[in-house]
């Protein structure tokens, strides 16, 4: 298994092959909106590698192996209400802002009566290939609002077009291509996410409309949405292979764009249609829920008919502490009863510690004042830039009240290699060393009330990668970019 080299091309060469990333990336929606001002008509080429990553294949495998189990794990996790509610509600009273807040959305829609027991998770788990075991460790499961899936696809078949065109060769020949044609493999992240909303969809329809293919998905956006062509990718995908259309709404106005037909079941309608699946791309973070309406929203739609994606007690099983619990193996083992499926998941997990008065939490809490070098802090929270990184973990904890530990999670550090690929954003071509992150996707449609699975599915991959100068990788915070592998 020997690793190639990135292309080494001429300055002449280069300059050529940053000409036509941009064209075919433009050509095909590879775009982003730059950060405001901007007027609509105004986005750039998405910050993209100019060469793919390479990734051992069979790690690659491996993760899309495991993804069905991740997906059953955590569906499994919501099924069992008792256990996850309980973590919940204590986790409510160290991190008020946010855990607090969803915990007591899901009371209030309780007691207005939740009418849907099934629910949708749209996935992605993150991880990044640790060279220390020469194996991929989870960084983090997401169950709301993962994003990339929709531009994913159009990174493989960018450095795909580069590849067949001749353009990484450096040898004159250009219509030679550098990498074979199975060692760059392509996303179907795009469609497949759409199919995955599509089982909402048609559960929906066939259970309360004779199996009449009528009803919508409604998209909650966030205001201003910089990554809409992201979404828009997975919109046009839904349309074209399901025939069914998708609105978008923002979330803070929503209340004035719907209606909840109380006499029918709790049908929920947004300017007549019917809404089978509310897709969230939005309600992630606390800064989204600054005016009290935008609560009011996430209690309103969780008590509808419609099918949530995700429910809030599959957001909630999304969190930081929930993945910390879970690195233990009697808990683990409460949720899967297969070893080898343990086994394989296990495998992927980085040692991580509570920060509370257990026996681990009071480890952890000397380790991080010892050798905070080794480890990342995380809060309950999703959407990049919220976590504490090695040297600024003592002085961070020392700076909030001791009763505020136990919403934080430490990590250990995953140490992935950092490879001479070059970042081409705004024109610019960055080349201080990358170091890359996989997610892959999933989707899975369940019942809540009996945990039954519905439908569990593999929805393709994403790579993003950071310059290896910073802890962290958001795309659009200006940190990261859009990646795909070379399998070697
Ligand atoms: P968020 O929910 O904000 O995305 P993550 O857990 O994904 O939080 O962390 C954000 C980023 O921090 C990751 O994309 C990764 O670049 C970095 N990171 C997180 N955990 C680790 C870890 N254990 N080792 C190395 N880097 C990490
Ligand atoms: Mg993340």
């Amino acid at each position: 298994m020997s690793v190639k080299e990135f292309p080494s091309l001429n300055e002449q060469q280069l300059q050529r092959l940053v000409y036509e990333v941009t064209q075919f990336g433009l050509s095909n929606g590879l775009i982003m909106y730059p950060p405001a001002p901007y007027l609509n008509y105004q986005p750039v080429l998405a910050p993209i590698t100019i060469y793919p990553t390479p990734l051992p294949r069979d790690q690659f495998l491996k993760s899309l192996d495991i993804q069905l189990i991740y997906n059953k794990l955590y569906a499994n996790i919501v099924s069992e209400n008792e256990w996850l509610t309980n973590i919940i509600k204590t986790l409510s009273s160290s991190d008020k802002d946010f855990t607090g807040k969803l915990w007591d959305c899901y009371l209030k829609a309780l007691n207005n009566g939740i009418v849907q027991d099934v629910s949708l998770s749209l996935t992605r788990s993150d991880y990044m290939y640790d060279e220390l075991s020469n194996q991929i460790k989870q960084v983090e499961f997401n169950t709301v609002s993962v994003s990339f899936g929709g531009l994913s696809s159009k990174v493989g078949k960018t450095h795909q077009y580069l590849n067949q065109n001749g353009l990484y060769s450096n040898n004159g020949d250009n219509i030679s291509t550098y990498y074979k044609e199975n060692e760059i493999v392509i996303s179907e992240s795009d469609e497949k996410l759409a199919t995955g909303l599509y089982t909402g969809v048609k559960y929906y329809n066939d259970k309360y409309l004779n199996g009449e293919n009528k009803s919508i998905v409604l998209m909650i956006i966030q205001p201003n949405e910089r990554n809409a062509f992201d979404q828009r990718a997975i919109e046009y995908q839904l349309l074209k292979n399901h025939n069914v259309i998708t609105k978008r709404v923002e979330l803070p106005n929503v209340l004035s764009m719907v209606k909840i037909d109380k006499n029918n079941s709790n049908k929920l309608y947004y300017q007549g249609l019917e809404v089978s699946v509310v897709y969230y791309r939005s309600a992630y973070g606390p800064s989204e829920f600054n005016q009290p309406e935008t609560w009011d929203v996430r209690i309103t739609l969780e008590s509808s008919l419609s099918i949530k994606c995700p429910s809030l007690l599959t957001q909630l099983s999304g969190s930081k502490k929930i993945q910390q619990l879970l690195t233990k193996k009697d808990i683990l083992s409460k949720f899967i009863d297969n070893d080898l499926e343990i086994n394989k998941i296990t495998d992927t997990f980085c040692k991580i510690y509570p920060l509370d008065e257990s026996n681990d939490g009071l480890l952890a809490r000397k380790l991080a004042f010892e050798k905070p070098d080794n480890f990342v802090l995380k809060p309950q929270r999703e959407g990049g830039g919220n976590n504490i990184y090695k040297d600024d973990i003592p002085n961070f904890l020392n700076s909030i009240p001791k009763s505020e530990w136990e919403a934080y999670i430490l990590m250990e550090l995953i140490h992935p290699k950092i490879h001479n690929n070059i970042i081409l954003r705004n024109g610019e071509l960055l080349n201080d060393g990358i170091v890359s992150e996989l997610g892959i996707f999933g989707t899975y449609l369940f019942n809540e009330k009996t945990g039954e699975i519905l439908n569990n599915n593999v929805a393709g991959h994403l790579l993003r990668s950071k310059t290896s100068s910073s802890n962290e990788g958001g795309v659009a915070a200006g940190f990261g970019c859009v990646d795909n592998m070379y399998l070697y």
